[in-house]
């Protein structure tokens, strides 16, 4: 699966088990969408998440 969360809507609920297998450990976060993921491929403009602010 290598389709943009961000693009997700339907498919999150019967997907959701996939879908968390995405985001369990979330390391970049999309700037646009607010939407965390493990991938940054799985985000439309990813961010790196770093621990600091
Ligand atoms: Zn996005």
């Amino acid at each position: 699966m290598s389709k943009e969360l961000c693009k997700l809507k339907k498919e999150l609920k019967s997907d959701l088990r996939e879908y968390i297998l995405l985001v369990n450990q979330p390391r970049f976060v999309c700037q646009k969408c607010g939407r965390a993921a493990n991938d940054k491929k799985n985000v439309c403009s990813p961010v790196k998440l770093t621990g600091k602010l």
